[in-house]
């Protein structure tokens, strides 16, 4: 029997409802609409770049996620323009800076306030305990362990579960990496899938029995290194599915790998046509479309990510009610809808 993924009983509460067996679409997307329209008075409040984009929206008309259409498509090139903080610069925690991928623009800045951070961390320790629990030791390979990076955030969320976490030196090699892993009695590992490559074979002996649990983020994980890992050390192989702007958190596969369960308390995940932002039906391949709900620094809307993906609709076999996201390696083209181009996915700026 497959336990149902975590995150239905984390959306649940806060949802302000107790957590049952069967927690419909319906009553999410009723719940994430009002957020939204909270979100969206908030921001067109706080912020010139949102009183221009939204003025003639009228918010009480978003009802369902088939009106999202009705709002504007945010794309990286607004995430450089100035005005569009919702609260002062002393009320930020953590910046990003990306580069925009494609345009010789000014780099697009991210922003995220304590608030902000605190969710994600919440997430973090929600989406682990898919695949590990109380007594676990958790070695954490991902880069970012300076103060917000994702490395930090994942060591602050996982003792809210009662598991260890164990960092590898700075520099680690796959040499030094066996001695840390028995001393440490490490049960699950988080990396990205290029650092999961260069562990496979090296590291197989000390993996194997010992290691029952893999997460990959961070970058797509290709399905013949998900299937070597998974024979070459014995364990079950979970997928991540987030980006920088999504605050790295996004979805999260249960243990029947069937597409990620969504973070459907903090995000409006959409699929839509990439032309004309008109939304598609599950199962249809488009862009992925984030929009924040209840951030607090700067939010999303609709907000054009350029990957590729798919809603899967529920049920999904570990029993939750609820769409999963399956995402679709390359890049989608911007010239038409549904072309996926073969170059690398997303990426997670650590
Ligand atoms: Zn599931």
């Amino acid at each position: 029997m497959i336990p149902r993924s975590p995150l239905d009983a984390w959306l649940a509460a806060r949802m302000g409802q107790m957590d049952a067996p069967g927690l419909p679409d319906s009553t999410v997307e009723a719940w994430q609409m009002a957020e939204l329209r909270r979100t969206l008075a908030w921001a067109r409040h706080a912020s010139p770049f949102f009183a221009q984009k939204l003025a003639d929206v009228e918010l009480h008309a978003l009802r369902t996620r088939s009106n999202m259409p009705l709002l504007p498509r945010m794309t990286a090139v607004d995430i450089a323009a100035p005005g569009l903080l919702t609260v002062s610069q002393d009320d930020v925690a953590r910046v990003v800076t990306m580069s925009t991928s494609g345009t010789s623009g000014p780099p697009k800045r991210l922003y995220f306030s304590e608030a902000d951070l605190a969710r994600t961390r919440d997430f973090f320790a929600v989406g682990m305990r898919t695949l590990c629990g109380a007594g676990d030791t958790i070695l954490v390979l991902l880069p970012g362990r300076r103060e917000h990076g994702v490395a930090d955030l994942l060591t602050k969320a996982l003792p809210d579960m009662h598991a260890h976490v164990v960092l590898p030196p700075e520099q680690y090699t796959p040499e030094t990496l066996p001695d840390l892993v028995a001393g440490a009695h490490v049960t699950t590992l988080i990396a990205a899938p290029t650092q999961l490559a260069g562990l496979l074979g090296p590291l197989d002996a000390t993996f194997r029995g010992r290691v029952r649990a893999v997460l990959s983020s961070g970058e797509p994980l290709p399905v013949k290194l998900r299937a070597a890992i998974a024979s070459a050390w014995g364990c079950a192989v979970f997928d991540h599915w987030g980006m920088t702007e999504t605050g790295y958190g996004g979805g999260v596969e249960c243990a029947a790998h069937s597409g990620y369960h969504l973070r459907e308390a903090d995000l409006l995940i959409e699929v839509a046509d990439p032309l004309t932002g008109t939304l598609l039906p599950d199962e249809t391949t488009g862009e992925i479309l984030v929009t924040t709900l209840g951030a607090r620094a700067l939010p999303l809307l609709r907000y054009r990510t350029g990957d590729a993906g798919r809603m899967l609709p529920g049920p999904c076999p570990c029993g939750s009610l609820l769409r999963r996201l399956d995402a679709v390696p390359g890049r989608l083209s911007a010239n038409g809808p549904g072309v996926a181009q073969p170059t690398k996915g997303w990426s997670t700026h650590q």
